[in-house]
């Protein structure tokens, strides 16, 4: 029989094919691998989900213009400067669809976010990876060095996925004034509420101020709305006209645009906060026992992580260990060769994560 001959553009390829994710049923596996919130969502939230679903007969606003409205207002905004999508993941992928012909470059570091190759590949763009410093931090000289005509967007994560490690205002400004007019740099901050204490790039000043920066923010890490989808963004007037251009078809559902005004509300913010600061505590003492544990001693040593997570730079070991987290109800996340991530979450995952550590580094005996 021949070959078939209808198949996916061949630039598809290198992007790497869905994998279904192993879904835990057992009660007592904590599913630490995705960066989500332990809490579910607060009173008003979910209420305004119950009302949002009396009109789920009917299209939502395909301008998404309500939350869109609230979020202007919020952070003092024309709403021509405010995209919203389904998640901050689909607000990227629009933007590198609007600004980019294929073959156009989109530079960011590496490792970094495990979404930036694909929707770059999606747009038959060219990914320029980065590679992060000994640090595991942005080495933003390099990244500027790294521009050239056919590059149309660079992109910031601060903090960074997966190793945590911000951006300084100074770094960003140093950036800002070597990158050329026809370069948008974006500023991906889904974690920027869990920063405490490291210095962290101020994103939307730094919008303000330039004409070609961006903002990405999400509701799905601290407002636990990951499973419905929703994300915004700054970005200048044409960008955004762009962004909602080459949206899908009524892609931001009626809950979701319901939950994320209802997440604005001062009741639902002053929540946030008590969990925010829940879960940097339980960050910190994660740290701390990690230090105590000896893994600062260790080749790569244990980056400063400034989001709701923790990285292990395990290097080769680090499909080892997460099978060895497995074995112990653990699911993790494994970057290939690079190192491990783990989601800050309740108390007694965290406790189980530590304990894991402790018999991992014991059986291995590589503290210096
Ligand atoms: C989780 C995450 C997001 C959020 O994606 P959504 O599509 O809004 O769920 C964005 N950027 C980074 C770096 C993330 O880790």
């Amino acid at each position: 029989m021949a070959p078939p001959r209808i198949a996916p553009r061949r630039s598809l390829d290198a992007l790497p094919a869905y994998l279904p994710g192993k879904p835990s049923e057992d009660a007592d596996v904590f599913k630490v691998s995705s960066n989500e919130s332990p809490f579910p969502p607060p009173q008003v939230i979910a209420d305004a989900i119950a009302t949002s679903l009396q009109q789920i007969n009917r299209y939502p606003d395909m301008g998404v213009v309500a939350p869109r409205r609230a979020l202007a207002g919020e952070f003092d905004l024309p709403v021509s400067r405010v995209a919203v999508g389904a998640g901050s993941v689909a607000v990227l992928g629009q933007l590198v669809h609007a600004l980019c012909e294929p073959g156009d470059e989109v530079v960011y570091a590496w490792r970094s976010f495990e979404a930036y190759p694909v929707v770059t590949g999606v747009a038959a763009a060219t990914p320029v990876q980065v590679p992060l410093d000994s640090h595991y931090r942005h080495d933003l000289e390099a990244m500027a060095a790294a521009i050239t005509e056919r590059t149309r967007i660079v992109i910031l994560c601060s903090p960074n996925n997966p190793t945590g490690t911000t951006i300084s205002q100074a770094e960003v400004d140093a950036l800002l004034a070597q990158v050329p007019e026809h370069v948008l740099v974006v500023i991906d901050e889904a974690y920027r509420e869990f920063v405490d204490g490291a210095e962290h790039v101020d994103a939307l000043a730094t919008f303000r101020a330039h004409h070609n920066v961006a903002v990405l923010r999400t509701f799905s890490k601290v407002q636990g709305l990951a499973g419905l989808r929703i994300g915004y963004g700054f970005a200048p007037e044409a960008v955004v006209e762009g962004i909602l251009k080459v949206a899908p078809p009524f892609g931001v559902s009626l809950p979701a645009q319901a939950a994320a005004i209802a997440s604005l509300t001062h009741e639902a913010e002053v929540e946030f906060g008590h969990r925010v600061r829940a879960l940097v505590g339980e960050r910190q003492r994660v740290r701390a026992g990690l230090l105590e544990q000896g893994w600062a001693d260790r080749p790569g040593g244990l980056p400063d992580s400034q989001g709701n997570f923790v990285f292990l730079p395990l290097c080769q070991d680090g499909p080892e260990f997460m099978d060895f987290a497995m074995d112990r109800g653990l699911i993790v996340r494994c970057y290939g060769h690079d190192g491990v991530r783990v989601t800050i979450d309740v108390e007694k995952a965290n406790d189980r994560f530590l304990e894991i550590c402790r018999e991992w580094i014991g059986r291995s005996g590589t503290t210096a």
